[in-house]
Formats: structure tokens, sequence, C-alpha cells
């Protein structure tokens, strides 16, 4: 067993060593540009282009030519989010020109609330809707808070943090009843769980490589082009590349490893769940088993197989991991882990911040083995007695 055992896999995955193997020959041979349309190294590039693209739109249920190549789901949101409420605001009436309201939720990433706020600077209103205490969207509070002016309603598939599972497939039959748009960051979801964006009502869809054991810096947007065809106002300009919507040089071997990496979830995401989900519940079992005032934070329920959070009363979250060097785990979300602020998500539960300062994320991926996971349950264990017989209470 390799230590530091890696439980961080919401932060980011390995890549797949078949994913590599699959990038090489186009960081040395096979360099060619893929708007090169003049010779055979820009041939083989964009063939080996749109191999990709086609394994990650069947991978989404959809078409090739809805795939959009972006540098991952950051940009992919703020494509989504400022390339809807633009294209409205251009196509609208001098009359209802600041018209183009957005709806989103408390507990998405910061590659959406940002953008978001971003908007509300420009005169865009912007509605941020509470989750329940498991962390679920409610559906009335959602119909209640579409209006006339509003043009998207941003909700994620399932949290970075708790790995929550929103009810996707009801929230995108709401907008489509109600004729407004709907964007998913499926960073977390793509790959691990079924998603087809025709069931699901998806008009736009972000999706990240690295969080499916593919290369960082590469992502890509999902845009439907029929029944709405969507429109976006392109947030980079220059050489017209990917239909116009994102310009710049395709990074060739990304994009194919990205591909591989699609083919591979596709092939093994039943049986890898299915083991991931016993490993999650093994871990719980054996924490729980041996640690009393543990609560999970977020529904177990509507959860991604690889995921869990958890509250250690009495217990300073990263205190815990400071005595846990051979665990990589994290608390509260990567990106927000620089600062000491309660992690956004587990307030918008309602946990107390006290709680949320003691919470632990395990995200759990493709290479963890057993044996790694009772070694992390044995540690834990082992950290969090250690620490409360230290404190206070
Ligand atoms: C990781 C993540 C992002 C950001 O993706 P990048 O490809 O790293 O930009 C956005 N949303 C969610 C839910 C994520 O987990």
């Amino acid at each position: 067993m390799q230590k530091p055992v890696y439980l961080d896999n919401h932060a980011t995955t390995p890549v797949d060593p078949r994913v590599l193997e699959r990038m090489l020959p186009f960081f040395g041979p096979r360099f060619g540009n893929a708007a090169s349309h003049s010779h055979s190294f820009g041939w083989e590039a964009e063939k080996a282009v749109e191999f990709a693209r086609k394994r990650i739109a069947e991978l989404a249920g959809a078409t090739p030519r809805e795939i959009v190549f972006t540098s991952g789901a950051t940009e992919s949101n703020n494509l989504a989010i400022k390339g809807v409420v633009e294209a409205a605001r251009a196509t609208s009436t001098r009359a209802n020109a600041t018209a183009a309201s957005i709806v989103t939720l408390a507990t998405e990433h910061r590659a959406v609330l940002d953008p978001a706020r971003h908007l509300e600077r420009f005169g865009c209103h912007v509605t941020v809707l509470p989750v329940r205490r498991d962390g679920l969207l409610d559906l009335e509070r959602l119909r209640e808070a579409i209006q006339p002016d509003t043009v998207l309603v941003s909700v994620m598939y399932a949290n970075n943090e708790i790995g929550v599972v929103q009810p996707v497939r009801e929230i995108g039959a709401l907008c489509h009843e109600k004729g407004v748009l709907f964007h998913c960051d499926a960073a977390q979801a793509f790959g691990k769980i079924p998603i087809r964006v025709e069931e699901d009502h998806i008009d736009l869809m972000s999706v990240s490589a690295h969080k499916m054991y593919g290369p960082k810096g590469i992502g890509a947007l999902y845009v439907r082009r029929r029944n709405p065809r969507v429109r976006l106002a392109q947030q980079m300009d220059g050489g017209g590349h990917e239909f116009g919507m994102r310009s710049g040089t395709l990074n060739v071997p990304a994009i194919v490893g990205f591909g591989e990496a699609c083919e591979l979830c596709a092939r093994e995401m039943a049986e890898e769940a299915s083991r991931l989900r016993g490993l999650r519940d093994r871990l719980k079992a054996r924490l729980e088993a041996d640690l009393d005032r543990v609560d999970v934070n977020g529904s177990m329920e509507h959860r991604l197989p690889g995921n869990l959070n958890l509250s250690f009363a009495s217990v300073s979250g990263a205190s815990l991991l400071m005595g846990l060097p051979d665990v990589a785990l994290s608390t509260g979300s990567a990106c927000s882990s620089a600062t000491v602020e309660p992690s956004h998500v587990l307030r918008a539960l309602g946990v107390s911040d006290e709680l949320a300062h003691s919470s632990v994320r395990f995200g759990l991926g493709r290479f963890n083995t057993e044996e790694e996971i009772d070694f992390a349950a044995r540690r834990v264990v082992e950290a969090v007695r250690k620490l409360r017989a230290l404190s206070p209470a």
C-alpha cells in the first residue's frame, strides 16, 4: 500500500494509466494543430479530436456538435451563465434591456456562484435558493422562484463537498415547462452516475476531465442544438473555433485523454459505482462503530457512491487532518480551504459553524482498495480519540 492514501477524489482524480498512454503520441509525433486543414498533421489531429468529441457526447447522450471544448468546468460554467444572459440581453428590446434574471442554488460551486455575482453587478437579478437540511432542492421553491424574466436556472448535478445528487430530471422538466433554460454543473457526476441530457431536460452542462481520471485543464460545455437551440454569447473572441462559441487552438493531447476517460467511465461505471458504494459504506460503518458523535452531512440516499462527509463533534477538522499525514483528505472544498471560513455548503444545510469546522470530506475513487479504506478508518479513529482526549469538551 502506497502512503499517503489518496481520499480526495473530489478535488481531482489521478490520471488513469490507460488515459495517459493514449495521450502520449500527441505530445510527440502527432503534434498537429486540429485547425490545420492543408496537411496530414492537421487532419490527424482533427480526426483524434472528433473521435474524442464523439465519445464525450455518447457518455452524455448528446450529439458531437453539441460538445464545446473548454479549459474545464470553471470556464464551462462562465460560458454557460454569462453566455446565456448576454445573448438574452443582446436580443431583448430597449424597454426590457435589463430583463434577464437567473436562479441558482446556495450549495453551488464557486464557479457558478461567482459568475452569477459578476452578472449582478451589471443589473442581472440573481435568486439564490436555499436547500433543505439534507442538501436537496425543494422543487416548489424553484417553481415559485422562476419569474417571467428568468432566462436560466443553474443547479448542479452532484455536490463537490457532500456528494448530494439533485433531482435533476424533475428540475429540468420544470424548467422546460416554464420555458427557461437549464444549466447543470455536472463536474462531479459525469462518468460516475448515468446522465442523459434528453431525459434530464438539460440545455447546458459543464464537465471536467480531471474529475473523471482524465488530465487537468480540459473540459467541455454541452450546448443543446435543438428543442430549443441555445444561443450563447462567446466569452473568448478569436479564430472562431468550437462552432464560434470558444476560440483558441485546441489542446489535442488533453482532448484525446478526455475522450478515453469517457470511454472508460462508460464501460466501467456500473461496476465501479457499486464497488465504491461498498467501500464508502464500509468506511462509514467502521467510523460509526468505533466513534460516537459522528454526523453525516447531506442525504445518504441521494448521494454519489464515492462520497462521505462527516462531522466529528469536539474535533477541529483542520487539526484532524494535521494528525493524519498518511491520509490525504479535505475539510470543506479544496477551493475554499485557503480561507478559514466554514464551508458555504454546510452552512446552507444549516450545520452550525462549530460542526462545519469539525467536518471532513472523504472522496473515494477508482484506485482505492479495501486495504486503504481500512487503514484510513483506523487512522481517523485514532486521531479523533486523541484529539477528543485533549479537548476540554
Ligand atoms: C471541480 C469542480 C469545478 C471546477 O472544475 P475545473 O475543471 O477544475 O475548473 C466546478 N464545479 C464543480 C462541482 C466541481 O467539482
